[in-house]
């Protein structure tokens, strides 16, 4: 075998032409091409800690308590704590949160906000669950999905059942069953696809399941009375003989509970080169701790910061801890007061109007095994960084925020300054379908908002797909607009 001397390689000169194509064209950047080493790793790196929140916060409750845990370790104290701290947060009613920094500049000037939602799509047990299935005799958990779920995924899947119980008492018990290795996991059992021709295979695939058949198997072992054989519901029996002991609860005590089944597991690492990452509940909880560590990380703003935790998105963001409700405007009136400034309504309003909101959501990346449901070049691409979404809504932009130029553009301004790899997306092609986000209730009030967020693959699965890169951007983003809008 012989080595051939090497070949040189003839670059081509660069015409006139080709400068100006350079110079003129936009061209949307791969985040990996672009960083350098170092980059990559802090990439990589920031992703360990957003695994681990995945992992502990899959619930609006749970990711609640994460913060309650944190914010004090990271400075910040509770507004209404009677201390004075230029950092205060709140929780409200365990499950949404408002998390501030007092800038320099009067509250009044305007605040940067950012907005995202700590609710995804999951499977509730119904009000009053638990059943004994007369044929079977098997213990059963009676469903009810939430939020745009596709309900051929949830079945003959590992689920965990996160919640908790409120006694007659007051007492709040909470429920975790399914993510440590040594617990059960539960399964909505599917249909074997031998016997289901007439049942499934004959109907559109958003009617396959019926939300009637999603009960899962809760337990199959009958109570046992050496005095009486005959015991009625043995297998229910049984149930509730074990979660009373466990919990101290009787069934009345469903009737009020808030028990949910999300996947069992956890977050993990996806792809060989481990670019990526595979996760329940990325919508919206990658813009939870992305926002959440900008504002954990920002220095010298001048101007108020604010990171908005929002329940009830993926349910038209209504209720109570939904971002419809008064909540974060009577924060801010509150923030007005604390910071001893005016908090009268034409103060607040005009605070509102002053204020700068990036709705952080994720987008929809493309698909390649479905790139027609995009048009590619206004779509996001995985790995490019995050989106900046001007319109969302569906058909002819009905139901959108659609954000102005001038704020669109200052954004863009400052992501191209501070290095933020970014690109502009939008939630499919035209007419294709749609969605909405929080963007358009917080500009009721009067701000500049735009949507701001990574894309994801998947979305709303059991396992969603993001690209390291685009996590890490969207932090850099927050960060930037925390620290120079
Ligand atoms: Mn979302
Ligand atoms: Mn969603």
């Amino acid at each position: 075998r012989t080595t051939n001397p090497p070949v040189p390689i003839l670059r081509k000169k660069m015409s006139k032409s080709d400068d100006l194509t350079k110079k003129l064209f936009y061209k949307r950047t791969n985040f990996w091409q672009k960083a350098g080493k170092t980059e990559q790793q802090q990439a990589h790196a920031f992703c360990e800690g957003y695994k681990n929140f995945l992992d502990v916060a899959k619930t609006e409750r749970e990711c609640i308590d994460f913060y309650d845990n944190k914010l004090a370790d990271e400075g910040f104290s509770e507004i209404d704590g009677g201390t004075k701290s230029k950092k205060v947060f709140r929780l409200s009613r365990k499950k949404n949160a408002a998390i501030a920094i007092i800038g320099s500049k009067p509250i009044s000037n305007g605040v940067n906000l950012i907005v995202s939602h700590l609710d995804s799509p999951r499977v509730d047990l119904k009000q009053n669950p638990l059943y004994e299935d007369g044929e079977t005799k098997l213990g059963l958990m009676r469903t009810h999905y939430y939020g745009g779920v596709k309900k051929y995924q949830w079945v003959s899947t590992p689920l965990a059942l996160h919640g908790v119980f409120v006694k007659g008492n007051g007492e709040t018990v909470k429920v975790s069953i399914g993510e440590d290795e040594s617990d059960p996991v539960f399964v909505m059992p599917d249909l074997l696809p031998h016997l289901a021709k007439k049942d499934q295979y004959t109907k559109k695939i958003g009617d396959a399941i019926d939300a009637k058949k999603m009960n899962l198997i809760f337990n199959s072992i009958p109570y046992m009375d050496e005095t009486d054989e005959d015991i009625k519901n043995a297998v229910k029996l049984n149930a509730l003989v074990m979660l009373n002991e466990k919990y101290g609860i009787i069934e009345e005590d469903f009737l009020s509970a808030e028990l949910q089944l999300v996947p069992a597991g956890k977050a993990r690492d996806a792809g060989l080169d481990k670019s990526l990452l595979m996760g329940y509940g990325q919508d919206d909880r990658v813009c939870v701790y992305t926002s959440a560590q900008a504002i954990f990380d920002t220095k010298d703003n001048d101007k108020t910061v604010i990171v908005y935790l929002a329940d009830k998105e993926e349910v038209g963001s209504d209720g109570n801890t939904g971002a419809k409700s008064i909540f974060i405007i009577d924060f801010l009136a509150d923030l007005l007061k604390y910071n001893n400034e005016d908090s009268d309504s034409a103060t607040l309003r005009k605070t509102l109007l002053k204020s700068q909101i990036l709705s952080a959501d994720v987008n929809a990346g493309i698909n390649p095994n479905y790139p027609d449901v995009h048009e590619k070049e206004n779509a996001v691409h995985i790995g490019c960084g995050v989106s900046l979404t001007k319109v969302t809504g569906v058909g002819g932009k009905s139901s959108s925020n659609d954000a102005n130029a001038e704020f669109n553009s200052k954004i863009i301004s400052i992501f191209n300054e501070e290095n933020v790899n970014y690109q502009t997306g939008t939630l499919g092609n035209v007419d294709v379908g749609g969605g909405g986000t929080i963007a358009k209730f917080m500009a009721e009030h009067g701000a500049e908002v735009i949507d701001c967020g990574p894309g994801v693959l998947g979305m709303h699965s059991l396992y969603e797909l993001t690209s390291k890169a685009d996590i890490y951007s969207s932090y850099k983003a927050y960060k930037a607009f925390f620290e120079k809008a």
